[in-house]
């Protein structure tokens, strides 16, 4: 082991999967650091609206990383009207994350440091997409944007749209390029891990309610401790089960899939008069990508 100097932040830009066979169990835990800091530095949004991506990005990092196979892709998108935020779109494929929110200073100017979720969206809904590779099986759940925060939105999507009990845990830290987010989920498969059909659902799960006793233990701190690996929260939480497996972590990354192709695909599909109207003398058409607010000049 080396001195101090290259010890902080052993815990950042990590995703952890871990299962509990004997409870029928499977978690995650992440943890953010430089990755959110360059995902917010690509924009220029308020504090309050820099926490609440920072909380959709730990939580499209846990639930992306419920994905097995490379190539997968999950995407979580909340739209809403009336609120600060109308769209709100992160993804995940392979440890690699971006996100963007389409919001209105003007009303957020009016709403404190703190608001509540329903002045940030006001009324809305929550869709997650799994997109898993190499098969046409995408899937999409929708839930209300309800309850206290997005993270008890989430745990309402796995509950109302999966049936499976869930608990998630996120906790953001705000400070600039050096901002951390962290976050757990753990969740109970009743039958046994994903694969298996599921023969009944079980309301209560003895097995269950003790995982999430543990669970429900984390603190804020142990979340977004950058020197705490993610591997030694697992084990702080679950340590007196007889068997906790955990695998190797995943190096998250910012990532974004723009590119001059993918914007000539996506005007290909405007019409001829359209597209017209938007090159200039040129016959450049400039286009920004949302997610990292890079822009694009594609020749007509
Ligand atoms: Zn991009």
């Amino acid at each position: 082991m080396s001195g101090n100097g290259d010890r902080r932040g052993a815990g950042l830009d990590r995703l952890v999967s871990f299962t509990i066979p004997g409870r029928h169990v499977r978690g995650r835990t992440a943890r953010l650091g430089p990755v959110l800091g360059r995902i917010l530095a690509a924009h220029d949004y308020p504090p309050v609206i820099q926490r609440l991506l920072a909380e959709a990005l730990v939580l499209t990092a846990l639930v992306g990383g419920l994905l097995k196979r490379e190539g997968s892709q999950l995407t979580m998108q909340a739209q809403a009207k009336g609120g600060v935020v109308g769209l709100m779109v992160c993804d995940y494929r392979d440890g690699e994350l971006r996100g963007y929110v389409q919001h209105d200073d003007a009303l957020l100017a009016g709403l404190g440091d703190d608001p509540a979720l329903p002045d940030l969206f006001g009324q809305g809904h929550l869709a997650i997409t799994f997109e898993p590779a190499a098969t046409n099986q995408r899937y999409q759940g929708v839930v209300p944007l309800e309850g206290t925060s997005l993270t008890a939105a989430m745990e309402a999507y796995f509950a109302q749209s999966e049936q499976v009990p869930t608990l998630i845990r996120t906790a953001v830290d705000m400070r600039g390029k050096n901002s951390v987010g962290g976050g757990l989920l753990v969740q109970h498969l009743a039958d046994g891990e994903e694969g298996q059909a599921r023969l009944h659902l079980r309301v209560d799960h003895p097995e269950w309610e003790h995982v999430a006793v543990l669970a429900h233990s984390v603190r804020t701190g142990e979340l977004i401790e950058p020197d705490l690996s993610l591997e030694q929260l697992v084990w702080r939480l679950f340590h007196e089960e007889p068997e906790v497996r955990v695998q190797q972590a995943v190096q998250l990354a910012r990532g974004c899939r723009c590119s001059t192709v993918h914007f000539e695909e996506v005007l290909a599909r405007f019409p001829k008069e359209d597209r017209r109207d938007m090159r200039d003398e040129n016959g450049i058409i400039l286009v920004d990508c949302a997610f990292c607010s890079r822009e694009f000049a594609i020749q007509d």
